[in-house]
């Protein structure tokens, strides 16, 4: 039984503009939740998007709305026990819809029930595989020769070693220039990635696809629409390099039918577009059943998403194109007492029970939107 539930937005600037197709980000609002167990025991979850509704189908305030009107009422309602399992079954009935705000409310019902048992939320998924996951970087801010700059000052600090670039908001033959001359400066130790952010069409993406692979791209993300699942699978079909799934995937429903046409080499698992991290083990699975590599995406979400994203990646069984989990370092703000240890290309899953950080309640009362 739960005493309160909370929904927080609070803005931060990034460290700099991040362009992607759909927009550029100059300010990341993170969609907090945190509930409040009958006990005292406190769980915090994360709701964040890319860019407002760039990206997916929920926003910040639609999620805080929806949350505080019909997830806050439903679960403060609740009066006998009821475990995580029956809990989130009750929520699926009353609720349609609304993944992220779904993600959210579930990863604070684990910590908390993580927290009771005193173990880490990784265990209560069933338990990790490894301590520590591969962090890529991306390299977004628009320009060729800064990028390469940002690239070359991450692999010194042995911060990042793979690096995504994000295109498709320009010509084509601009963003493939662009790609194949960070690679170039680069060189063939470093893998390099794309996210086209669904920009190309059919005819585009041959063109554009061609040129990356022969340049020695390793994977190419979600170049064409979300709908577009036939185009994604002949991609696959026809290109060597590594085709990812990323927008096009949004829970195990979606994940079995891709898995089903083989439209995709590798699946982006988000535990928000997946509607939890259950769910998103889920994903994992049936990606693991259809023979299709896995990489752990992110939603930009700060430090709160991203440790229980890395929860729940610990726990796949393979994790061929490793993670993006880097949210919290493109924000300009912390709001953990002790921030997450990245250390030698690498995101190191904590140890203490539950999400296992200190989240600042000063830093989020400071930073929070009032109106
Ligand atoms: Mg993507």
């Amino acid at each position: 039984m739960y005493k309160s539930v909370e929904t927080i937005l609070v803005d931060i600037p990034t460290i700099r503009p991040h362009k992607l197709s759909v927009t550029t980000m100059q300010t990341q609002t993170l969609v907090l939740v945190k509930v409040t167990a009958e006990n005292g025991v406190v769980g915090w979850g994360e709701a964040t998007t890319i860019g407002g509704l760039n990206y997916g189908e929920e926003s910040p305030e639609s999620v805080k709305a929806n949350i505080d009107t019909y997830f806050a009422p439903l679960l403060l309602s609740i009066k006998k026990s009821l475990n995580v399992a029956q809990t989130l079954t009750l929520i699926r009935k009353s609720i349609n819809g609304n993944r992220f705000a779904k993600c959210a409310i579930q990863t604070a019902l684990l910590d908390i029930q993580a927290k009771k048992l005193n173990l880490p939320l990784s265990e209560v998924l069933g338990g990790r595989l490894r301590d520590r996951l591969p962090v890529l970087w991306t390299l977004a801010s628009g320009d060729t020769d800064k990028d390469i700059a940002e690239a070359k000052k991450m692999i010194e600090l042995k911060r990042h070693n793979i690096f995504k670039l994000k295109i498709g908001s320009n010509a084509l033959q601009h963003d493939v220039d662009h790609v194949i001359a960070i690679k170039k400066a680069l060189g063939t130790d470093i893998s390099i990635r794309v996210d086209v952010n669904r920009a190309w069409s059919e005819l585009e993406c041959i063109q554009g696809i061609q040129q990356l692979q022969d340049g020695g791209i390793d994977l190419i993300e979600q170049p064409c629409a979300i709908e577009q699942t036939n185009v994604l699978g002949r991609l696959t079909q026809r290109f060597d390099v590594a085709i990812m799934a990323d927008e096009a995937l949004t829970g195990p429903d979606s994940a079995y039918r891709l898995a089903q046409q083989h439209a995709a080499d590798v699946f982006a698992v988000k535990v928000e577009q997946s509607g939890g991290l259950i769910e998103a083990c889920e994903v994992a699975k049936i990606a693991k059943l259809a023979g299709i590599d896995l990489y752990g995406g992110t939603m930009l979400e700060g430090p709160i998403g991203t440790i229980a994203s890395a929860h729940a990646f610990s726990t796949f069984d393979s994790l061929a194109f490793g993670t993006e989990l880097f949210g919290p370092l493109l924000l300009t703000e912390d709001i953990l007492k002790t921030p997450l240890q990245y250390e030698n290309f690498e995101l190191v899953v904590p140890q203490a029970a539950g999400l296992g950080i200190e989240i600042d309640e000063d830093k989020i009362e400071q930073l929070r939107r009032k109106a």
